[in-house]
């Protein structure tokens, strides 16, 4: 459910034309929604309501300091992978008691940084990592709170890039090296054993992967418990899906929550959801111009002004995202490839896509891309970072300008014997 329909053949953002937007602001641009953004933390707070739970928002889906505010007024926490990320939690006013902090890279700056913050644990993925962290906290004379991020080896059955929790990916400690993993933990002086973390991957549109994953995880947390380790906080990770097609039919949270809470009755566990894409993913929009057409050999280009540095899915996953008009019409129907002015193959937003001929200089809107979007965006081919826009009922809020030239050479240096 989202808040981008058309009123009179012209696609609205909540009460505001799309095309309004994007004529003030230019292309290409991002523009979210705050009804519907609120309408998904409410869910999973609707979801979760009778159990001592924490919401901690994927930052990496989405880190707009503006939309960061909304989940920092609305209670959630944040999942973080990175300081940067730590940095824009913090400063969007998140609690630190209610950041995790996962990632199987975390340097020791960024660790000594999350120490001193005092969030609320490290989701380890490494033997050495916890080591690390136990001689960072010894020296900072702390105590590091902690999970293990565990791989319960389970297929998610999304797309290889996204999947974590098969044995052949990079992320935690294979389950069955969990217990001896804790035992070490807990011979540790200066880290303190608060639970049990896994994420098996992204786009889940099943609830089957969640509910084996997490038996798995329960088993565990009999078997520490057997060994006298309480595990306080159980964080089940992220990775709901959405509807990119239309034809996906993913769980909603409260049917979450109606296949785990079960499970995990009576154990008193506190828990932790790290939700990105299925609270921002349909709360954006991608909207750009159409710059030429192009016919050869019987295909046809819609060269378009966003290419893959504004919205990498398509080339990075293959991803689906619908693409519509934002004013509605009804020429033809072609079948064509619609592009960005990158210069790689692999710049495209669709392939083969049948879509209404669009005209030069009309825009398009591209569906649920407020996930994943502006957050993988880069300065590839030099091109200034697209403007993102909030809007709220019949207002709309630039909440980043668009990059300027001179943003492309922020920081660089050119040595003397070069001038
Ligand atoms: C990416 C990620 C998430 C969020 O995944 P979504 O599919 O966007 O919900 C949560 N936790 C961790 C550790 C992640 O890496």
């Amino acid at each position: 459910m989202h808040d981008f329909l058309y009123r009179n053949s012209e696609l609205y953002a909540e009460g505001v034309p799309v095309r309004r937007i994007a004529e003030k602001v230019g292309t290409p641009l991002y523009i979210y929604s705050h009804k519907t953004l609120l309408r998904h933390i409410r869910a999973y707070q609707g979801a979760f309501d009778g159990h001592p739970h924490i919401v901690c928002f994927a930052l990496k889906a989405n880190s707009n300091p503006a939309i960061l505010r909304v989940f920092a007024q609305n209670g959630f926490g944040a999942d973080v992978v990175s300081g940067g990320e730590l940095f824009l939690a913090l400063r969007a006013g998140i609690p630190p008691r209610r950041i995790v902090y996962a990632g199987v890279g975390k340097t020791r700056e960024e660790i000594t940084y999350a120490l001193k913050s005092r969030i609320l644990m490290f989701n380890v993925e490494s033997p050495d990592e916890l080591k690390f962290i136990d001689s960072i906290a010894g020296d900072l004379g702390l105590k590091a709170p902690i999970a293990l991020r565990v791989n319960p080896d389970i297929d998610p059955r999304t797309h290889p890039y996204i999947s974590t929790g098969l044995r052949k990916n990079k992320f935690g400690i294979p389950i069955e090296d969990a217990i001896e993993n804790y035992l070490i933990a807990r011979r540790l002086q200066n880290v303190e054993i608060l639970g049990i973390h896994k994420h098996i991957g992204s786009q889940i549109t099943d609830l089957r992967p969640f509910v084996d994953a997490l038996k798995r995880v329960i088993i565990l947390a009999d078997d520490l418990r057997r060994h006298g380790i309480e595990i306080k906080h159980l964080d089940i990770g992220g990775g709901l899906g959405i509807s990119y097609k239309g034809d996906e039919a993913p769980p909603e949270p409260g049917e979450l929550s109606k296949a785990i809470l079960p499970i995990i009755r009576g154990y008193g566990f506190n828990l932790i959801l790290e939700p990105g894409r299925s609270i921002t993913g349909n709360a954006g929009i991608f909207v750009t111009r159409v710059l030429y057409l192009k016919s050869q050999k019987g295909k046809t280009f819609v060269i378009v002004d966003g290419g893959m540095n504004d919205l990498l899915r398509p080339s990075l996953y293959n991803a689906y995202h619908e693409i519509i008009p934002v004013r509605r019409h009804r020429r033809r129907r072609i079948v064509a490839d619609i592009v960005g002015p990158i210069c790689e193959s692999g710049d495209f937003l669709a392939r083969e896509r049948e879509l209404p001929r669009p005209e030069r200089g009309e825009f398009l809107a591209v569906m649920s891309a407020g996930a994943y979007g502006f957050t993988m965006s880069s300065n590839y081919n030099s091109r200034p970072r697209p403007a993102e826009v909030l809007v709220k009922g019949n207002r709309f809020y630039v909440i980043r300008e668009r990059e300027s030239y001179r943003d492309l050479i922020k920081g660089v240096k050119v040595p003397d014997f070069l001038r």
